[in-house]
């Protein structure tokens, strides 16, 4: 199945400057950028500049560049953000995975113990 972006996501305002945001770290590739609605005391968002709707689709279709560039961002957000006790990084995917969001993200969850990842699956 082909990949399909729609730049209207708000995500993509946000790259525009069109939506203001809380910029954790940025560079040639990727932004990072507080959650708007936290989920534990750091949780930040880190998204690539180019137009890939979900992680697939990005590891699929960017370049080495981009995405090289893309996991330094996150490797800059865990250490700006003291994540040295550990943290979790979510990708949300597509319907099942319940992306809200069509332009590619990885939450950074940390700053506390998380507890399970997902409650066991319905029998
Ligand atoms: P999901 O697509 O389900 O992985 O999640 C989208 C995430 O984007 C949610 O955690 C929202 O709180 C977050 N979000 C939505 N709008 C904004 C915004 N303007 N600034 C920062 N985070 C946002």
């Amino acid at each position: 199945m082909p990949f399909a972006y729609d730049d209207k996501n708000i995500f993509a305002r946000i790259l525009r400057g069109e939506i203001p945001n809380r910029t954790v770290f940025e560079n040639d590739h990727a932004l990072a950028f507080e959650d708007i609605h936290p989920q534990a005391p750091v949780h930040v968002l880190v998204i690539p500049k180019g137009p890939y709707a979900s992680l697939d689709h990005f590891a699929a279709a960017a370049s080495a560049a981009e995405q090289a560039g893309f996991m330094a961002a996150v490797a800059e957000v865990c250490r700006i953000s003291g994540l040295d006790k550990g943290f979790r990084a979510i990708a949300n995917t597509g319907e099942d995975g319940v992306q809200e969001v069509p332009h590619f993200h990885l939450h950074i969850l940390g700053g506390r113990r998380l507890g399970r990842m997902l409650a066991p699956a319905e029998a």
